[in-house]
């Protein structure tokens, strides 16, 4: 099942067309993705049985392209990002790869959709790849063979990062640098957990005005989905619709040379196979 956000509406994207979740169930479903994520078994029994009439005939590469598409979650409780989480990322920016989960978050409020364009607060804004596990079920100290069990599926992320912001301080802090408006698009809907296979074998793709910095897979992260989860919520309850940006792979702006940044007008593809396509552009 593929599941967007279209103008504040949770839809269901079918190759034919797209159904209002909330619409088309006479309100038994929340309009809203996070609730609508605890009860993904309720929804998919929903659609299979009642065969609900679509409501719009856009399919998805139609929806894709839609500006009113909004982020998966509009509202998630928290959104998790980890550094430094792919070995050649970490390598190219000079640093051993984190013991531990390195955990930051880009606030909510930074959250966009596939179509979204940002402004440049900096002259050193920087793309990033990333896979974007979006949880479902949730909960706590979820043991790592259970891990994908609390997931509802995944998405493309792109943490966009000015780096001037992230570097200021010394220990730097990454939260606020990665945090400005639609800093954080991610979509183009959500590809729940049944019709994506092993989260550890997907290519992940990012270019800039056409021309590829990004094109990894998700096999070289140093700690997986799995161990993500266990160890975040060995904290933290994962609730309903919160995001995990799970990191980058090399390739990013920072570690070319001469290193390079996004200047106004610069178009951002970023691609994860299967999952679908960002395009986000610097006003
Ligand atoms: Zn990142």
């Amino acid at each position: 099942m593929r599941i967007a956000n279209v103008a504040g509406r949770a839809v269901i994207v079918l190759d034919h067309g797209f159904i209002d979740v909330h619409e088309s169930s006479k309100g038994r479903f929340p309009s809203q993705a996070a609730p609508l994520l605890a009860r993904l078994a309720e929804l998919h029994d929903w659609l299979e049985r009642d065969q609900p009439a679509t409501t719009s005939s856009l399919g998805p590469h139609d929806v894709a392209q839609l500006t009113q598409l909004g982020p998966v979650v509009d509202a998630p409780s928290q959104v998790f990002a980890v550094g430094l989480n792919y070995r050649t990322h970490a390598a190219e920016m000079g640093l051993t790869p984190p013991g531990q989960p390195m955990i930051f978050t880009k606030f909510a409020s930074s959250l966009a959709g596939a179509r979204a364009t940002f402004a440049l607060p900096s002259a050193h804004v920087d793309w990033e790849a990333e896979l974007v596990v979006v949880i479902g079920r949730g909960g706590r100290d979820i043991a790592p063979t259970e891990a994908l069990d609390a997931v509802a599926g995944y998405c493309v992320g792109q943490d966009l990062s000015d780096r001037d912001l992230q570097m200021a301080g010394s220990p730097p802090q990454f939260s606020l640098g990665k945090s400005h408006r639609n800093f954080a698009p991610v979509g183009p809907w959500i590809t729940t957990v049944d019709e994506v296979g092993d989260p550890q074998d997907l290519r992940i793709q990012c270019t800039v005005n056409g021309t590829m910095f990004q094109d990894s897979s998700t096999q070289d992260m140093v700690f997986s989905v799995r161990e993500i989860i266990a160890y975040l919520s060995r904290v933290c309850e994962l609730r309903p619709g919160d995001l995990i940006f799970t990191g980058t792979p090399h390739g990013v702006g920072q570690g070319l040379h001469p290193p390079a940044f996004l200047h106004s007008g610069d178009e951002v593809v970023t691609t994860i196979g299967g999952l679908g396509t960002l395009r986000n552009r610097a006003e």
